[in-house]
Parts: structure tokens; C-alpha cells; sequence
């Protein structure tokens, strides 16, 4: 019935609301208070380089630390904070957490954080960019900053100036879930993209699915003859693994490799990694 009655508000303050917008309206109020008491948590996806195998670094993707709930996933708030105007400030706080981290690990790691379409129009971020790779002493190529597709729509000469300033920074810029947005071929070769990352949704699908087995290798084509990087993102197994490094992915991300992890672990597992390796 509600379906029916079709999107108006009024239908909110009706006394039978569903049990969803009882949990919406719950976590509205939860993030106001978390963003003051900094309940987040940014935990580490380790990338290797698809060919030999070694870390080249890792994403940094935030949990909120829910008092009641326990870890919740990005996906169910960050859209959230984003309606709310609360994704400014958790941003900023994931981009100095991140930055700050990474310096403590080898120096050819790096650490990629993402960006909602919303920091991206923010006149602020060239300084809050700035300013996190100053208070963390991060050499700038360290850093990369992941975008999507819809960033860039409808915002394209303020989104091309902003990315514009942060590649003078040295920063890099990676073009996240490639291949679920838009995918204008003109994105790429308007924008200053460094890398592409490959959609998990293609990964999943081969061997066995020769539509994205030639997807990925068109996509890896196409970035590499543009003179980026590719990433493979969602490897769950040793087939997909062998699949992108043969099919020209450059770098893999996936829970073959590790799920998403805390800082303390990324961290070790870092560390080990470089006292592992043969001395050159
Ligand atoms: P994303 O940037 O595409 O990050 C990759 C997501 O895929 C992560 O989910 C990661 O845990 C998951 N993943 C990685 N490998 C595998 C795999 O092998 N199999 C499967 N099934 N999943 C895999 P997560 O951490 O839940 O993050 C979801 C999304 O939330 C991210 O997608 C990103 O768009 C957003 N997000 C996370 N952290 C931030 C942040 O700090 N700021 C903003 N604006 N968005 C964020
Ligand atoms: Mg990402
Ligand atoms: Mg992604
Ligand atoms: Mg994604």
C-alpha cells in the first residue's frame, strides 16, 4: 500500500513506518554522535603486484565501530552520511588515519583512499589533501585517491580542475569500479587517471564467462596502451588470480589475497613481508 501511495514524504510520519526507516531513522541519530566521538575504524585491503606476487600496498576502507551494533559496512552508511552531510568530515578523518598509518609502513607501499563524489566538489579538498600528507610526512606518490565514474558526471570541469591540483600534488587518481558506472571512453582520456580498477563484478565471472573475459582484457588493454596501471579488484580464487595477471592486470586486490584487515595486522604483515625478501 505504501508502494502505492508513491514516493511522498507525508507517507514518513504515518504511524506504520517500515522497519526499515525505523533502523534508518535509529542510525541517523547514532552518526550525528559518531562522528563527534570518532567511533570509525579504517581497516587495510593488502594489493600485490600481479606478477610477482609482492605487496605493492593497500586500501583503506572505513567500518564504523557501532556501540550497539557491532562493525558495520560502509555500504549501509556512507550513503547515509553522504544525504546527511556528515561525509566531509569522516572523509577528512579517513584520509589523515590513512595517510598517517601508511607512513609507518615500508617506504614503496602505498595507500589508496576513496573519495564520494561528494569531497570531490569540495573546494576544500586540495588543502585537506595537503594537509593530511604534511601532519603524516607521506611523500605525496604514496598516496592515491579512488574516484568513480559518477564523479565525474555533470561535474566534469570542476571535477577536471580539482583532480588536475591533486595530480600537481603528486598524488595519484584511480577510476574505482570500472566498468558499472557510465565507462565514457572520453572519462579517460580527459581525466588524469593513473589507474583502473577493474569491477568485481567481470572478476567473479571468469574463466567461464567469455563475455568478461574479454571485458578484462579490453579494459586492460585500452588502460595500459593510455599509459595507466590496472587493477584486478574481487580475486576470491587461484583461477581468477591467473586469469588477470595473464590477461594484463598489473596489480590484484581480493579475499584471495586478504580480506580487509585492522591496522595493527596490516602492519605485521607488511613488515614480515620485507624481512622475508631475498636481499637483491
Ligand atoms: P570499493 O572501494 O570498491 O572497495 C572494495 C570493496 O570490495 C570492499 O568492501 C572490500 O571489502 C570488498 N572486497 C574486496 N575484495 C573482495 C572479494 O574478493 N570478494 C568480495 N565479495 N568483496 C571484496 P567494503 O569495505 O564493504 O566497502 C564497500 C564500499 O564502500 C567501497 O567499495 C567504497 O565504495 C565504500 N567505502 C569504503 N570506505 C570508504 C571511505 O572511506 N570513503 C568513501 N567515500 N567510501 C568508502
Ligand atoms: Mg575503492
Ligand atoms: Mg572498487
Ligand atoms: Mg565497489
Amino acid at each position: 500500500a505504501a508502494k502505492a501511495a508513491g514516493r511522498s514524504t507525508f507517507q514518513l510520519y504515518q504511524p506504520s513506518m517500515s522497519e526499515e526507516i525505523l533502523v534508518r531513522r535509529s542510525l541517523e541519530a547514532d552518526l550525528r554522535r559518531a562522528v563527534n566521538r570518532e567511533e570509525f575504524e579504517v581497516y587495510y585491503q593488502p594489493q600485490t603486484d600481479a606478477k610477482t606476487g609482492a605487496f605493492t600496498g593497500a586500501e583503506a576502507l572505513v567500518r564504523w565501530n557501532h556501540p550497539e551494533r557491532g562493525l558495520l559496512s560502509p555500504v549501509i552508511f556512507i550513503p547515509l552520511a553522504e544525504e546527511l552531510g556528515f561525509i566531509g568530515s569522516i572523509g577528512s578523518w579517513v584520509l589523515k588515519k590513512a595517510c598517517m598509518d601508511a607512513a609507518t609502513w615500508p617506504a614503496h607501499l602505498t595507500v589508496a583512499v576513496n573519495l564520494s563524489p561528494i569531497q570531490l566538489l569540495d573546494r576544500r579538498l586540495v588543502r585537506i589533501v595537503k594537509n593530511a600528507l604534511a601532519e603524516a610526512n607521506l611523500p605525496a606518490h604514496r598516496l592515491e585517491l579512488e574516484i568513480t565514474e559518477t564523479s565525474l558526471i555533470g561535474n566534469d570541469v570542476q571535477a577536471l580542475a580539482v583532480l588536475n591540483e591533486l595530480r600537481e600534488l603528486g598524488v595519484s587518481i584511480s577510476l574505482d569500479d570500472f566498468g558499472t558506472g557510465y565507462s565514457s571512453l572520453s572519462y579517460l582520456h580527459r581525466f588524469p587517471i593513473n589507474r583502473i580498477k577493474i569491477d568485481r563484478s567481470f572478476i567473479s565471472r571468469v574463466p567461464n564467462d567469455p563475455d568478461s573475459v574479454s571485458i578484462i582484457r579490453a579494459i586492460a588493454q585500452l588502460g595500459t596502451s593510455l599509459g595507466m596501471k590496472i587493477t584486478a579488484e574481487g580475486i576470491e580464487t587461484d583461477e581468477q588470480r591467473v586469469f588477470s595477471a595473464g590477461g594484463g592486470c598489473d596489480h590484484l586486490q581480493g579475499y584471495l589475497i586478504s580480506r580487509p584487515i585492522p591496522y595493527k595486522q596490516v602492519a605485521c604483515l607488511f613488515a614480515e613481508a620485507v624481512l622475508q625478501k631475498p636481499a637483491a
